[in-house]
This record gives structure tokens, C-alpha cells and sequence, in this order.
């Protein structure tokens, strides 16, 4: 029998992470822009806070650039920013901001078919090194196929100015993918889907590193940024391995896109997935009191109450979360997770 495997995989070529590497910028335009001018997407704050530094900088290297300054990650958004960049028709577009603005610029150039540089501002998710775009259309959240960064500028003097509860819930975001690589294994078991070892050792590796190391990432402190930015790029290159988020993306992310779907509450995409792993730990029979001891170490809740959601409200996203990726097997199944079963999930969460 013909040999048959194959696989496409994608990875950033410059990964520049550190204190003050913004300069950087420029030099990279000429390695990968396939055209003439440079699109920085941003965001009214983000572009004070670092993207009219790079903007500057780029017109100093007199390298013609133009900004846009759009909002969270809609789909309206998202048309907004590919109508006037197909205006503009730049050589090579630039994410400067937190989650929302480099999802919109990574599916923007995603559509227009033109590489992009992901400057991230906030270490709130591992989406800053990662060829998916999280875009929400009307009541759903979408997990849309996106560019991988061609290269990604982490600066950690600009990461850790954001407020504390970013950085905690980007450790969170990353810490979750133990759960995600047991759905994988478990998904491997029952369904026979491939796993790629190298992916999930990776994977396991980021979330490992940084609950071992959870009492190092403190408020203010700059190597704190470091270790976590460390590990959501490791956690990207593990995405990047399988072609495919299964590694950092299991039952505790569909939990997780359960509840941002209802618009419910005020928890921020991390601190979800550090209920949600919580949680789905507990059904995979695993330890989830370590996990819950590290993420009070770093000052995350997991009681729901905390964010504004009511114990329904989780019993239902527990529930019903398989429903949303039903090709991504995981411990929630394949119907609906039994209530009983979602009721003790929860319970679990509020005892600690
Ligand atoms: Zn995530």
C-alpha cells in the first residue's frame, strides 16, 4: 500500500520576545512584506499605549504606514477592517494590541493573503501565537482559520503594563491545556483521532512550567510577562505541530466558548478556562485540587459567583458545551453531559 500520511505545518520565522524589542519592527517589514506599505491594526488604546511607537518608528525607517483603530473582534468589525484594507492594499499588516486586535488583523490577513506581524500588548491568551481567530458573530463565538504571524514582536516592558488579571488569565489560558490533552488522548481512545505526541508533550510542557512556577508570576514584575509569554509561544508552537488548536483547546475551551456565546458575566476568556479546567479535571477523574491550589496562587478565581454567573448558567455551558465542536471529542461526550454529573463539576468549584 501506498505511503499516504501527510501534513502542512506553519510556523512564525522571527520570534522576538523581551525587554524593549520594539525597535525590531522595521527591519522585519523588508524580510516579509510582499508589497509596498505597512497596515498597523489597533486599537484606540493599544495605539497609545505601543502602536503610535511603532507607527513612528516605521515612518522614520520611512516605510509608508497607515493605522486603523477598530474594536473588539466582531464579525462587523472584521468586514470594517478588510474593506478599508483592500483600500489600501498593504504589503504586509501589523496586530498591535491585545486578543481582539490581533485576531482582527491575523483574519484579515488571513482573507487578503498578506502576512502579518503580531505585536501583542496584553498576555491575556495564547491567541497571540496562534494561526486561529476567535470572532464573534451575533450570539456566536467562531473559531476562525486565521494567518499564522510571520513574525511575532513580544515586548515585555509593554506586556506588563497590563493589568495584573491579564497576565494571570494568559497563565490560565495556557496552564488549561492539561484537560486539552487528555480530551486528545481520550478523543485517540475512543475515536482513533490522531494525536501527535511531540504536540501534546509540548503542550503539557508550557502548562507544567508555569504551575511549577505559578509563585513567580507576580503583579509589576516584569519576568513574570517573560514566563508566561514563553509558554503561550510554546503553547502556539504546539498548535502550530498539529495544525490544529487540539492542544491547548479541549472541553475546558468548550466550556469556556459556552458561556462567552450567552454574553453572560464578566469573566474574561482565561479566567473561564481556569473554571472550566477545573471542572472538566474533575470528570476526567484527575487532579483538579492542584489545579485549583495554583490558580488561587495566582489569584484567579474559579467560583463562579465571582464573575457574575449563576450555578445554572455553568450547569447548562457544562452541559451543553459538546454541542458547539462536535468533531472535537472530549469528556463532556457526545449528548448532553447528565445534570447530576454538571451539578458535582460545579460543586467542586465552589468548595475550594
Ligand atoms: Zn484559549
Amino acid at each position: 500500500m501506498e505511503f499516504e500520511k501527510f501534513k502542512v505545518m506553519q510556523f512564525p520565522r522571527d520570534v522576538i520576545v523581551g525587554h524593549s524589542i520594539l525597535h525590531n519592527i522595521p527591519s522585519l517589514v523588508p524580510l516579509y512584506s510582499r508589497g509596498k506599505g505597512v497596515l498597523i491594526i489597533t486599537g484606540n488604546i493599544t495605539y497609545g499605549v505601543t502602536g503610535r511607537e511603532v507607527e513612528s518608528m516605521l515612518k522614520d525607517a520611512r516605510i509608508e504606514t497607515q493605522v486603523i483603530k477598530t474594536g473588539d473582534a466582531t464579525y462587523e468589525n472584521l468586514v470594517k477592517c478588510e474593506e478599508e484594507a483592500r483600500g489600501i492594499k498593504p504589503g504586509i499588516m501589523i496586530g498591535v494590541g491585545g486578543g481582539s486586535k490581533i485576531d482582527l488583523t491575523k483574519k484579515s490577513a488571513f482573507d487578503l493573503d498578506v502576512p502579518f506581524i503580531s505585536v501583542p500588548t496584553s498576555p491575556s491568551h495564547d491567541g497571540i501565537a496562534s494561526p486561529r481567530a476567535t470572532i464573534k458573530k451575533g450570539s456566536l463565538v467562531l473559531s476562525e482559520n486565521a494567518r499564522m504571524p510571520v513574525a511575532i514582536v513580544a515586548d515585555t516592558s509593554v506586556l506588563i503594563k497590563a493589568p495584573y488579571r491579564y497576565l494571570a488569565a494568559g497563565a490560565a489560558d495556557v496552564i488549561s491545556n492539561v484537560t486539552a490533552v487528555l480530551d486528545w488522548k481520550l478523543a485517540n481512545r475512543i475515536k482513533g483521532e490522531e494525536v501527535s505526541s511531540s504536540a501534546a508533550t509540548l503542550a503539557e510542557y508550557a502548562a507544567t512550567e508555569l504551575m511549577e512556577k505559578a509563585h513567580m508570576i507576580l503583579p509589576g514584575v516584569e519576568e513574570s510577562a517573560w514566563l508566561v509569554t514563553k509558554q503561550i509561544l510554546a503553547s502556539g508552537t504546539a498548535m502550530a505541530i498539529a495544525s490544529s488548536s487540539r492542544p491547548a483547546s479541549g472541553s475546558e475551551h468548550l466550556f469556556s466558548h459556552a458561556i462567552e456565546m450567552t454574553g453572560k458575566g464578566t469573566a474574561i476568556h482565561g479566567e473561564l478556562c481556569a473554571l472550566g479546567t477545573v471542572a472538566t479535571m474533575f470528570l476526567h477523574g484527575g487532579d483538579w485540587k492542584k489545579l485549583a491550589s495554583v490558580f488561587k496562587q495566582i489569584n484567579i478565581s474559579i467560583r463562579a459567583a465571582d464573575y457574575g454567573l449563576t450555578s445554572e448558567d455553568v450547569i447548562h455551558a457544562l452541559s451543553t458545551a459538546h454541542s458547539i465542536r462536535p468533531e472535537r471529542y472530549t469528556i463532556l461526550g457526545e449528548s448532553d453531559l447528565s445534570h447530576s454529573a454538571a451539578e458535582r463539576a460545579l460543586e467542586i468549584t465552589e468548595i475550594i
